[in-house]
């Protein structure tokens, strides 16, 4: 296969949520996996929604999840092939001017229902003749502008959905182009994908009946010989089944973050939610790009849970190796010989990343102890080994206090877990001891701050 082009095409109108990460990363791992390209395309036409905060926002998001594009552009600095692309569509006959208010088509509307007819325009403003069309400009009535569908059947083999088909009789001749000369998605999107020989156009099957209109434009525009390949994935919906929004900013992918949830979480929640894949953790992006086949993905409804989120986060962290995290390890001051068994000793137990700063201020910090058992702990801290400690310091320990105070199981361990860590439960003190050390586990032991 020839390198494939693709491109994510988000308005900046808000935040972008999990079920945008997954068309995201779908086209960012279908380029990953086949060497192609990856373009970040801000549909910015609609100047009064879109703003460069939500933009900016949008690539730290991306950048988060790990993807990196190869372009980024906009469609507000493109408006010059914008407009000759429609002035070609005019001069062919195929872009005319309609002059009803919406309060107009609205009573088509509702008088083809009531006779039970479908609500496709009726091409009133294709029937105007020029005297006609004068009269209704002295009126004050600024045009919008409607593409002339062919009345054909469109066909294309979709890359998830399969050989699929859309009678354009059935549709409205889509509006191009508002009373304000502003345009909206439908010809921008085309002009572009075609400019910048975009090969595959990856997005939600809410643009199904959209790609039918696109691809007549498509023909119209470059010929009908470099069509691209369509692939329209299912949509992630809430739990209870309601679609996700931009503008409610619901699962927002800085939401997520701001919660802890681990980007690798978000992104393996994002791609296999509603595939064949049963959801589990992965350690980098290259594992989802590997079996990525969107062939395999399910036709129906994908609902994404929260709650399995906040569990496959946990379960991604424990998996992570140090490397991974060294950086973010490091952000929080976590460095030196120490970081790397730290690292290993406490994985297991974070809920989220951030957890890692309390039990490093239990390796490192200062803490003041819980000791409850103060005759035990102190006998305890007698009997303390000699350092070097390794991880089998704790055994040695343990098993020497056992045999001098009979005591054993939680009458043993749960005294020292306490007095050493300041909690209940946590990591294996295996591995923790050799880390905290003996001056401080002496000092914690007779219940002073260390
Ligand atoms: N701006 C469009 C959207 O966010 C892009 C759709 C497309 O990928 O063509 O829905």
């Amino acid at each position: 296969m020839p390198h494939p082009i693709v491109r994510f095409a988000p308005s900046p109108t808000g935040r972008i949520h999990i079920g945008n990460a997954r068309t995201a990363l779908l086209n960012f791992l279908y380029a990953k996996k086949h060497h192609g390209e990856f373009i970040l395309r801000f549909d910015d036409t609609d100047v009064e929604r879109s703003k460069e905060e939500y933009a900016q926002a949008i690539e730290v998001d991306l950048a988060w999840l790990g993807i990196a594009p190869d372009r980024v552009l906009r469609q507000s600095e493109r408006f010059a092939l914008y407009h000759a692309a429609a002035a070609k569509l005019r001069d062919a006959g195929r872009l005319y001017p309609c002059y009803e208010t919406p309060e107009e088509l609205d009573r088509k509307r509702k008088r083809q229902q009531a006779r039970g007819l479908p609500p496709v325009y009726d091409r009133a403003g294709l029937a105007l003749s020029a005297s006609e069309r004068a009269k209704l400009e002295a009126e004050g009535r600024k045009p919008h502008w409607r593409f002339k569908l062919d009345h054909d059947i469109i066909r294309w083999n979709d890359m998830v959905r399969g050989a699929s088909h859309i009678d354009c009789a059935s549709l409205s001749d889509p509006v191009l182009l508002r009373e304000d000369a502003t345009y909206l998605y439908t010809l921008p999107s085309v002009v572009d994908d075609a400019a910048l020989n975009v090969t595959h156009i990856i997005r939600g099957e809410d643009h199904v009946t959209n790609t039918a209109v696109q691809l007549q434009l498509f023909a119209l525009l470059m010929g009908p010989e470099r069509l691209p390949a369509f692939g329209h994935h299912n949509l992630l919906a809430s739990a209870s089944g309601e679609a996700l929004s931009k503008r409610t900013g619901s699962l927002s992918i800085g939401g997520l973050r701001d919660a802890g949830i681990e980007s690798l979480a978000v992104a393996a929640a994002a791609v296999m939610t509603g595939s064949s894949v049963a959801l589990h953790p992965i350690a980098s992006l290259e594992e989802l790009a590997g079996p990525l086949d969107l062939s395999q993905l399910s036709r129906s409804q994908a609902r994404f849970d929260p709650a399995e989120l906040t569990a496959l986060s946990a379960r991604t962290l424990h998996g992570l190796s140090f490397e991974a995290v060294r950086d973010r390890l490091a952000a929080h001051d976590i460095t030196g010989h120490k970081a790397q068994p730290f690292w290993l000793a406490v994985r297991g137990n974070l809920a989220a990343f951030l957890d890692v700063v309390d039990w490093w201020r239990v390796v490192e910090g200062e803490m003041t102890p819980v000791a409850e058992d103060t005759v035990f702990l102190a006998a305890a801290a007698e009997h303390l080994p000699e350092e070097p400690w390794d991880e089998n310091a704790w055994k040695n320990w343990t098993e020497e206090v056992k045999k001098l105070t009979g005591r054993k199981g939680r009458a043993l361990f749960h005294p020292l877990r306490l007095a050493l860590t300041g909690r209940e439960t946590g990591p294996e003190l295996a591995a923790l001891l050799p880390l905290i050390g003996k001056a401080k586990a002496a000092a914690r032991l007779s219940g002073r701050a260390a």
